[in-house]
């Protein structure tokens, strides 16, 4: 931000360096305007030459001969002219030939000097450059004036939201994020008809937070929403926000409120909130003023508006995590909708809608289009189809054929900053890896309900397999936080025993961090170990509150330090030779699902259950069946 500053101050100064440049011109001009006002004057009305008078005179043709010294010009007579038809020449410097000539031919010769408008000419040039410097002086005065009158009112004056009165965009316009759809139709609700809420004393809540990674729709999206209910759509970037001046930011989100709800009911859209939104006082060695003199006006904002007024916000982030807590409170950002990367489902939807705008030859099957592009996100995809139509409008066809679509997903893909897994024996070892963990937290009966699993690239992961916390019980058993810590394990387990150990990737690198952390937290904070049930170690990560930090010690021994080391060491190496064994033990089944899952990407929670159950005849798996449904 404060480059930009810096960049318009340049700018600045670059333009008044040229207004410097053109005053000098301008003098320069009002000068030279003395000088050759007079030469100009008589050139034009030059009807006869020096050299034609002088011959005139000579055959005495010449009536009359007015000489005007100031401007050493001549007015001529001729024989049989009017006084009125005298021509004006002008002379030379040394007219002694012209003079003799004159005196033999007893021309009638008369000195009229001219009124001496050198005088006026040389006041008036002064005039004008006094008037252009003043002048200039005051325009001067008046722009740097303007300037500081600017950085004054900088909050005020520049409001940097957009308003789109009609956004256009419907639902349908948007594919491949069903679930999220579903959340945000209540959205449309709220906006259109909030009597049928308030009616039954219901509140409607302010702020959604739509959190997924970038092109998958999250703008797209809220300006469905403010489609579908008709209303307006004010939208502003969180970085926005953020400026080199504290309080800029402040008054900018005041504005944007006062304006949101001049046009209520209306939708107000605030992407990137993590630009303003991040964690107070996180940075080490000084927070950002600024950003927290934002992010408060924003909390007061969100608080002060009444309920029911009828302005919704929807805020978008890819980075959820690094939110300050208040904004997800309860009458804030407290509604949130993950928005994900498409499957290959989501992916066909979506393709289906930006192809139909576009001419795509029949024989084109967008079922292998989206087969072929595994975590393409929905900009990605769009930016597919229109690269292969300007690759068809290149190559001169009348619409878009395989060889287009096949050159844009290769363009697509190198533009890409994570590529999705197209080497097959990569993503064999993704999928088991990630096959691994789900099949022990499965057959574990004391880990949360599997959710999904999928190959689907994400950020920088190139699978997952997550789970439904069990949410009501805020208790963890040995045995639970033990389960975790093997399904964690399960990854690596199931790459060891498929592929070897010299095989095993740096893909379990988060895992492992994991199940240390975890194993550590048993022994040092939940007594759960031999040592005893003692806090070895003080709450960690407590760095943002900054308290002392750095002067924080170990509370226990060097000699305790080496047994905690032994204890943690024993729970993660017995929770992985476990976790080999059930691979072991299931490998035939391990490699079904695998196969399945390369097939299709991405297999419920549901369905991996069912496999299972049926493969080992296990009553507990079924039994988490009905816990996760
Ligand atoms: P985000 O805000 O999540 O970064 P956008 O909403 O700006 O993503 O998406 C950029 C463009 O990508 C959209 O304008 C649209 O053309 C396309 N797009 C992204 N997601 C979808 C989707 N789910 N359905 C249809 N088009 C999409
Ligand atoms: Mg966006
Ligand atoms: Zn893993």
């Amino acid at each position: 931000m404060s480059f930009t500053f810096k960049q318009g101050q340049s700018n600045r100064s670059r333009r008044f360096k040229w207004r410097a440049s053109m005053l000098g011109l301008l003098l320069g001009q009002a000068l030279l305007l003395g000088a050759p006002a007079i030469a100009q004057n008589t050139e034009e009305e030059q009807g006869l030459t020096y050299g034609e008078l002088l011959g005139k005179v000579e055959r005495e043709r010449v009536e009359k001969f007015v000489l005007d010294p100031e401007t050493n010009t001549a007015t001529v007579t001729l024989k049989g002219q009017t006084e009125e038809e005298a021509e004006t020449i002008q002379l030379l410097n040394n007219n002694q030939e012209l003079l003799d000539a004159l005196k033999d031919n007893n021309v009638d010769f008369e000195v009229v000097p001219s009124q001496d408008n050198s005088v006026a000419i040389a006041l008036f040039t002064n005039l004008l450059l006094i008037f252009v410097l003043v002048g200039g002086l005051a325009m001067i005065i008046r722009r740097s004036a303007n300037a500081q009158n600017n950085a004054m009112s900088f909050g005020k004056s520049r409001a940097r939201f957009q308003m789109e009165a009609d956004t256009g965009v419907m639902f349908d316009d948007v594919a491949g994020v069903e679930e999220a759809k579903e959340e945000l139709t209540e959205v449309v609700t709220f906006l259109k008809e909030p009597n049928k809420f308030t009616a039954i004393g219901a509140t409607i809540p302010r702020g959604m937070l739509l959190i997924g990674p970038p092109g998958t729709g999250k703008t797209l999206l809220a300006k469905a929403i403010a489609g579908e209910a008709g209303v307006p759509f004010f939208s502003i970037s969180g970085s926005e926000f953020v400026e080199m001046f504290v309080g800029v930011g402040a008054s900018r989100v005041r504005d944007l409120f006062r304006k949101a709800q001049e046009n209520a009911p209306c939708l107000v859209f605030i992407d990137e909130i993590d630009a303003v939104g991040r964690q107070r006082g996180a940075g080490i060695g000084g927070g950002n003023d600024e950003r927290e003199q934002t992010l408060n006006q924003l909390l007061t904002e969100m608080d002060g508006f009444e309920t029911n007024s009828g302005v919704i916000v929807i805020a978008a982030t890819n980075r959820p995590d690094v939110l300050d807590k208040a904004l997800l409170r309860p009458g804030r950002f407290d509604r949130q909708v993950t928005v994900d990367y498409p499957d290959h489902n989501g992916r066909l939807a979506i393709l289906e809608v930006h192809a139909r705008d576009k001419k795509v030859d029949d024989n084109i099957d967008l079922k292998v289009v989206s087969r072929r592009t595994p975590g393409f996100s929905g900009a990605d995809l769009a930016n597919l189809l229109n690269e292969a139509a300007i690759l068809a409008v290149r190559r001169r066809k009348e619409t878009i054929s395989m060889p287009e679509i096949n050159e844009a997903i290769d363009r697509v893909i190198v533009g890409m900053e994570g590529n999705p897994v197209a080497d097959s024996k990569k993503k064999r070892l993704v999928a088991y890896h990630e096959v691994g963990h789900a099949l022990i937290a499965t057959l574990n009966p004391n880990h949360d309900p599997l959710a999904k699993v999928t190959l689907i690239p994400r950020g920088r992961t190139l699978g997952t397999a997550w789970y439904l916390p069990d949410e009501e019980l805020g208790l963890e058993s040995r045995k639970q936080i033990l389960a975790v810590i093997e399904s964690a394990l399960g990854g690596r387990a199931a790459e060891d025993v498929i592929f070897g150990a010299d095989e095993v990737t740096n893909g379990a690198s988060q895992d492992i961090q994991q199940v240390t952390k975890l194993a550590r937290r048993m022994v040092t904070k939940l007594g759960m170990s031999e040592l005893g049930q003692f806090a070895l170690e003080g709450n960690t990560g407590e760095v943002f509150l900054r308290n002392d930090w750095t002067t924080q010690r170990p509370d226990y021994s060097e000699k305790i330090a080496g047994a905690i080391d032994e204890e943690i060491r024993k729970i993660v190496f017995e929770a992985y030779e476990n976790a080999k064994q059930i691979i072991r033990e299931n490998r035939n089944l391990l490699d079904k699902i695998v196969d399945q899952l390369i097939e299709q990407e991405t297999i419920e929670g549901d369905e991996f259950r069912r496999i299972v159950a049926e493969a080992t005849n296990s009553k507990v798996v079924l039994e988490k069946q009905a816990i996760a449904s």
